[in-house]
């Protein structure tokens, strides 16, 4: 597939199984026309097969404009969600990152091929063990999956250069910024469980900068850092 982006001309490799128009069409309309720009966040989402990640039920409505039901009451993300999450954290290649909220495993596959290194913390065990399954089967051997409570981070692994959280916090937890190498880039939405902004928050020497980026709905992050589960 080629698509053009800002003027020039991207190549994308073999993407031919039946979903394929579907993905372009995504890519295209969904992304591009939105303003996504990095060329690499395009190529993942171009390449990676969404429809994989979601129950068979809803195969047919994978490129869609919106977030689906993965069970567990949770769900995967829309593809620009995605898609602008993964280029706040401006990855280059040889990063660790950090994924919280698992969930159907696409971001971490999509990480996987952005990132050198992805731990992706998930808290229903039964999503984080059908994620660690599909990874591996499709071959995104560079992603561990860990059942746990991702609000406090993984310290003993830190720091990262990247840290994203695809669930709602009720703040900028203090614990994921000291688990950030200077100049890694967290992107969290903060909020309440109605409504929330995309922040990208980046370390810095004797800091953090902190830039909203949109708003945003998200399902809550449950745990010591974010909410209690009765809600
Ligand atoms: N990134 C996912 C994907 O690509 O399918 C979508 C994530 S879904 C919007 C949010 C996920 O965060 C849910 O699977 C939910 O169970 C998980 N979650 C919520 N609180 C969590 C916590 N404290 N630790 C780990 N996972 C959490």
């Amino acid at each position: 597939m080629i698509y053009i982006v800002e003027g020039r001309l991207l190549d994308t490799s073999e993407n031919t199984d039946k979903y394929a128009a579907d993905r372009f069409q995504m890519v295209q309309y969904q992304l591009i026309h939105r303003g996504i720009h990095d060329k690499r966040v395009l190529k993942a989402m171009s390449e990676i097969p969404r429809h994989r990640f979601v129950p068979d039920m809803y195969q047919h409505a994978a490129y869609e404009d919106s977030p689906l039901p993965i069970g567990e009451g949770q769900t995967i993300s829309q593809p620009y969600m995605v898609a602008i999450m993964t280029q706040c954290l401006e990855l280059k290649g040889d990063e660790k990152v950090l994924e919280i909220g698992t969930g159907s495993g696409y971001q971490a596959a999509i990480l996987s091929v952005l990132a050198a290194h992805v731990y992706s913390i998930e808290r229903h065990e039964p999503l984080a063990t059908k994620a660690k399954y599909l990874l591996k089967d499709l071959g995104y051997g560079n992603v561990e999956v860990i059942v746990g409570d991702g609000s406090v981070g993984l310290p003993d692994h830190s720091p990262f250069q990247g840290i994203i959280v695809t669930a709602c916090s009720p703040k900028i937890p203090q614990n994921l910024i000291d688990q950030l190498a200077i100049g890694g880039r967290l992107v969290i939405p903060v909020g309440n469980p109605f409504g929330q902004t995309l922040f990208q928050v980046v370390k810095t020497e004797t800091g953090t900068d902190t830039k909203g980026i949109l708003e945003c709905v998200f399902v809550p992050l449950i745990g010591k850092e974010g909410w209690r589960e009765e809600g």
